[in-house]
């Protein structure tokens, strides 16, 4: 057997395109359009060179301090890591550990399906309905654990906590993890959280990647019960002990400090999104009623990709996922204002030569 035949293959997952384009729009990775709070900036502004000659707090316990302040939960209950995809991707590794498959839906993000291939889980995709919905009566019975965001990505269907807690209750035996990634844009009562207490297989996982425009600085987290965590601790100090950078630990107490900007960007973006959604209704798409800060539309007569390639001619980005089902499709990112009349004013003049 030579060395190829030995070496782990795997589909990585295809993240969007980052271009680097001047005066360009990009709407295609769900970044947020609006800088992080200034207490960022402050914090970056005043970071001790020195400091990077020490390795970080393993536990990342400021940071885990400040979010179980601000949920009012406990330390113990929280666990960070390098954006949600690395949370993501050390809980499948600790979780999901049985022969059993565990269930995710057929639409939805598409690194589930890259790390359960990664760590040879099997996996059973189960439809969405014509709306785009989660039937929780998909996922009962025997199954090695679920998965799925809430809202959905990158449909931005939220489903209600009462369809979400008939998912957690029915698998008392399997951990269940809520990809709560776009929750904060989804409403006051959108989030699981409340349950951590009350069921101790649910992980509810957030990001600072979306909500606090933070992508760029990798910080991710999930919470639930202290079993859970620490679990999911013992297996992130069976790799790394330092996954955390010590700025990134800084700048991310300095985002939650602020609140009332936090909350504040959301607003705006939320009503952009729903203005976007009428503005593109106009336009002939439609869209499910997207709680994200994004939209998936579909155009009535013109292709998805047709329009895709033309905007990006014009230096605006989008994403256009070319898979089966969804191909008709583009997922939007809510930008500014200015960005979103651009886009449509785009649209228009894209449309009218169709
Ligand atoms: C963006 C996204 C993530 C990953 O976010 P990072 O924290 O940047 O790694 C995870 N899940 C869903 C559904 C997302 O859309």
């Amino acid at each position: 057997m030579s060395w190829e035949d030995k070496v782990r293959k795997v589909e990585p997952y295809v993240p969007g395109e980052q271009p680097n384009v001047k005066d360009m729009i990009k709407l295609n990775t769900n970044e947020n359009p609006y800088p992080p709070s200034p207490k960022v900036n402050e914090c970056i502004m005043s970071l001790d060179y020195d400091r990077m000659r020490l390795y970080p707090n393993a536990d990342v316990m400021p940071l885990r301090k400040a979010l179980a302040a601000y949920h009012g939960i406990d330390v113990e209950q929280i666990f960070v890591g390098v954006g949600s995809d690395d949370v993501i991707d050390m809980a499948f590794l600790t979780f999901f550990n049985s022969e059993v498959p565990v269930l995710f839906p057929d639409v939805t993000y598409s690194f589930y399906k890259v790390w359960a291939e990664l760590y040879r889980i099997p996996y059973i995709l189960k439809p969405l309905d014509k709306d785009m919905h989660i039937d929780p009566a998909d996922y009962s019975g025997e199954n090695g654990g679920v998965i799925f965001p809430n809202p959905n990505a990158p449909t931005g269907v939220l489903e209600s906590r009462e369809t979400v807690e008939k998912i957690i209750a029915a698998n008392p035996d399997s951990v269940v993890m809520v990809d709560e990634a776009y929750v904060d844009f989804a409403g006051k009562d959108a989030s699981v959280l409340p349950l951590i207490d009350k069921y101790d297989n649910l992980l509810v996982v957030r990001t600072f990647s979306k909500s606090r425009a933070m992508a760029g600085a990798r910080i991710g987290y999930c919470m639930g019960s202290k079993k859970l965590i620490s679990s999911l601790e013992a297996v992130k100090f069976s790799i790394n002990s330092y996954t955390m950078n010590t700025p990134a630990i800084d700048m991310g107490v300095a985002s939650v400090s602020d609140d009332a900007y936090f909350k504040e960007t959301i607003e705006k973006i939320v009503n952009t999104r729903e203005r976007l959604k009428e503005e593109l209704k106009k336009l002939g798409f439609s869209m499910p009623d997207g709680k994200g800060n994004f939209v998936f539309a579909k155009h009535e007569s013109a292709p998805a990709k047709e329009i895709y390639l033309a905007l990006r001619a014009r230096n605006i980005f989008v994403r256009f996922f070319d898979t089966p089902g969804i191909n008709d499709r583009l997922r939007i990112t809510v930008g500014t204002d200015e960005e979103v009349d651009k886009l449509i004013a785009a649209l228009k003049d894209i449309l009218e030569g169709v």
